[in-house]
């Protein structure tokens, strides 16, 4: 699993997709640079996003509200008091951890080697293996699930009674070794605050206190009647958002999985108080299916119902993926009840409210959120699609199957030869591809090498243009995961690659 960890990071890097942040000073700790290829595949997920989102619900609206807000919002908010996470240090590495991480991370140990027995039952049971049924009755796997869940259940109650004293009780009884220096030396786990500081102001003396905002959420609450009014919005209805948000996180690792300087895209939908409960569940449904929509493998996803919950919330769960390293949260799916709005309404002293024209009343709405990072949508996508495969020749190949509409460029165009008036024709689709998708062309080395370099860097179709093309104005459109080559008319080229790739 680390060894596929590795490859990934190292084929985000090779292939322009992600780079360490100022890497010629060597780097900044947790953040990170999306190159050429990156930025159009993130690109590409904040649009599906979007356009799930915004443009197919009608009563949902996107705004991008500023980075700096007042600092009373995040008094308001809760985050200056509560924003915390519990810190542990390692006495003879100096080392630093978040003590929660340390757990879930002995927690993801075991939840491992439940898969393995899956994958050697699955071997030794071939096509009759029923994996549920061995699940629920498969002694062993039985127990290694009831200490995993026993572990997580304690340390839910211990974070949410802040009885930061048990944490640490149960960090040494699960004999939790620090990971550089392989002891179990540990000091007291203490609370430490995520937000940024930064100034706003020339002088010293009249400057303000700022953070940088560590959610996104906030913004959208502060403009809730901005939105309500302008867009003469009625109740449910929602306000999304992307955007940059920063965490001073204790243990930035896992490559994008945990930054320091991260995007999110949330929604919050606001909604008549009493309801929370059937929107929760809709929400819950409707994220999943959005992540199902993109073909990654429904076996890769699961909800986890959270037992602790953060300070706003009367229900909360995320969907998590199956990363490299185990499942871990990708989004968040929270009923924050009225809790933001009827705070801003007491720290600003103005009225949050929305008047019901139906029932002739107003009240503060209760509000739903999804919450999911961008980047870590990237790494689920990307580490997701990357595999080596063994082909019948006796060679292997790495390909980049990402989902088609994800892709950074849609097609590459290859002449086979860079003579006889190939390569002008080849220059002539691209031109006319451009206005429609990202292209590029290659004309390089031996057709072979250019299929497996457009393979790795994860191009879902290639076109190449041959001498037959001068004869019958017909091209060869290679599929990537499929390798299936078909011949085609020329002018059904736009037409079929835009089938694939349209959102
Ligand atoms: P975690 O428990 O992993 O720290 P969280 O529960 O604090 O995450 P939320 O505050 O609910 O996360 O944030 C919503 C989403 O934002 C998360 O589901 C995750 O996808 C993303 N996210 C949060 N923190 C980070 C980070 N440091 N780097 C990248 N993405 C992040």
């Amino acid at each position: 699993q680390e060894d596929i960890f590795k490859k990934v990071i190292s084929h985000a890097k090779e292939y322009g997709y992600i780079f360490q942040s100022s890497e010629i000073y060597d780097g900044l700790s947790a953040v990170y640079d999306y190159g050429q290829n990156g930025a159009e595949l993130k690109k590409n997920i904040r649009e599906y996003w979007w356009k799930a989102m915004v443009q197919l619900n009608d009563n949902i609206v996107g705004i991008d509200a500023a980075i700096f807000m007042h600092p009373t919002t995040w008094k308001a908010s809760g985050h200056v008091d509560a924003f915390n996470d519990p810190l542990i240090d390692n006495k003879d590495s100096k080392k630093r951890y978040r003590a929660d991480v340390l757990v879930e991370d002995h927690v993801a140990k075991i939840e491992a080697k439940i898969d393995k027995e899956v994958t050697k039952a699955a071997k030794r049971f071939g096509d009759s293996f029923d994996k549920d049924q061995f699940l629920s009755t498969n002694q062993r796997v039985l127990d290694y699930q009831n200490k995993a869940t026993t572990i997580l259940k304690r340390l839910g109650q211990s974070l949410e009674k802040e009885d930061l004293a048990d944490v640490k009780a149960l960090i040494e009884e699960l004999g939790i070794v620090c990971p550089v220096s392989g002891s179990k030396n540990w000091t007291d786990v203490k609370q430490f605050n995520l937000m940024f500081g930064t100034k706003l102001g020339a002088s010293a003396d009249t400057a303000t206190d700022l953070y940088l905002r560590p959610e996104t959420a906030q913004g959208i609450f502060v403009n809730f009647l901005n939105v309500q009014k302008t867009g003469r919005m009625k109740i449910p209805f929602g306000i999304a958002q992307t955007g940059k948000a920063f965490r001073n996180e204790i243990v930035a690792r896992q490559f994008i999985f945990r930054m320091r300087e991260f995007e999110q895209m949330e929604m919050q939908y606001f909604i008549k108080p009493g309801t929370q409960k059937e929107w929760y569940e809709a929400w819950k449904e409707k994220r999943m299916k959005w992540h199902l929509s993109l073909g990654m493998g429904k076996e890769n996803y699961r909800y986890h119902d959270h037992e602790k919950l953060a300070h706003y919330a009367d229900a909360a769960a995320d969907i998590e993926f199956k990363f490299p390293f185990g499942f871990k949260e990708l989004e968040g799916i929270h009923s924050r009840t009225d809790f933001d709005l009827a705070s801003h309404e007491k720290y600003s002293g103005k009225k949050l409210q929305y008047f019901d024209p139906e029932l002739n009343e107003s009240y503060v709405p209760y509000v739903l959120e999804t919450s999911i990072g961008l980047d870590r949508m990237f790494l689920a996508v990307f580490s997701n699609s990357l595999v080596e495969e063994q082909l019948e020749n006796n060679t292997s190949r790495v390909v980049l199957k990402l989902p088609a509409v994800l892709a950074p460029t849609k097609v590459a165009v290859l002449p086979l030869l860079r003579k006889d008036g190939l390569p002008e024709i080849a220059q002539k689709l691209v031109n006319e591809l451009k206005w429609n998708f990202n292209v590029v062309y290659d004309e390089k080395d031996a057709v072979g090498r250019r299929y497996r370099r457009q393979d790795a860097v994860g191009t879902p179709f290639c076109v190449t243009v041959d001498h037959q093309t001068l004869e019958d104005e017909t091209v060869t459109i290679r599929h990537r995961d499929s390798m299936e080559q078909q011949r085609i008319a020329l002018s059904e080229v736009k037409g079929i690659i835009a089938k694939e790739v349209d959102m």
